[in-house]
């Protein structure tokens, strides 16, 4: 990032951190997930679910904060949990907000130098677009039934993706306090769309495509071993027996979960959290 772009002093406590989770992968995702996080995530990472899970929140001291949306796949229930992740952003103060699944690993030395490089008071949304064109969606016109056509970008949720608060306050008249999810209805499309929507369409703001944020959609062979640290976020496959970040240090083999605490090994190099010294 070219240092003389950097407009902000800022700390990992001016990121707030939303994590997107459900009750099925509490024991599995979310478990390696605070393993690996657990330094940090006192202060600025909250857990959105739907469920109550007391025994986790006091046995690892994270913010569990229950959404009370269903805790099915569909449309409604990502976007009414995109909506509490919005609305506790905007009550946190906090400068940025970022939104990662519960399958994505922060590299957050990486993102706060990402971060600093603008301004949280200027509008910024920061993502891997998943698609390399616009998508196209059809705007439901009020009243009288008939779509428009529109098109544009967004990030994709499963890289991560993040907006500054300047941003996110003009987003207030469709996002907060439930509107997201009327807004997600009038395109029918997922979460991560709608937030597209949002800042490209209805606030014209444009999203800068940022590829250090990486998704499932992705194959990371070709990654350098040399930028890994340099990326922002990456895609973990819990269930998965195939590693496809190859970090040479610690890549003793790992596969699956053990590809988190790879690049964590990497990064904390004296966390005492290597894979070989935490599965020996
Ligand atoms: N998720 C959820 N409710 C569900 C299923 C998934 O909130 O019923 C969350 C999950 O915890 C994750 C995100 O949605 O943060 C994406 O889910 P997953 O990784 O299973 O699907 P994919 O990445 O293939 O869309
Ligand atoms: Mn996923």
């Amino acid at each position: 990032l070219p240092i003389s772009r950097s407009l902000e002093s800022l700390e990992l406590k001016d990121i707030f951190i939303a994590v997107k989770t459900t009750k099925k992968y509490h024991r599995s995702r979310l478990k390696l997930l605070i393993e690996t996080f657990q330094q940090y995530l006192h202060l600025q990472t909250y857990i959105f679910t739907d469920s109550e899970d007391v025994a986790l929140g006091i046995q690892s001291g994270v913010t569990l904060i229950n959404t009370n949306c269903s805790a099915a796949h569909t449309r409604q229930a990502l976007c009414c949990k995109m909506s509490v992740e919005y609305d506790k952003f905007i009550e946190s103060q906090k400068k940025w907000f970022c939104h990662v699944d519960d399958d994505n690993y922060m590299v957050l030395p990486s993102l706060l130098r990402l971060l600093s490089s603008y301004h949280h008071s200027q509008d910024v949304y920061l993502g891997r677009p998943s698609l390399d064109h616009p998508i196209e969606a059809a705007e439901k016109v009020k009243n009288n039934g008939m779509a428009t056509p529109v098109k544009f970008w967004f990030a994709t949720g499963g890289a991560g993706f993040c907006i500054s608060r300047g941003l996110a306050l003009k987003m207030s008249p469709w996002a907060s306090l439930g509107n997201f999810i009327t807004t997600a209805e009038k395109i029918r499309l997922p979460d991560d769309c709608t937030i597209g929507y949002i800042i490209e369409v209805l606030l014209d703001v444009h999203l800068t495509h940022t590829y250090l944020f990486h998704s499932h959609l992705e194959n990371l062979h070709t990654l350098p071993i040399g930028t890994v640290l340099q990326q922002t976020t990456f895609y973990n496959f819990p269930e998965s027996q195939f590693t496809y970040v190859s970090v040479s240090k610690c890549n003793s083999g790992h596969s699956g979960p053990g590809r988190f605490k790879t690049v964590h090994c990497l990064l904390y190099p004296d966390a005492g959290r290597c894979p070989e010294q935490q599965e020996s």
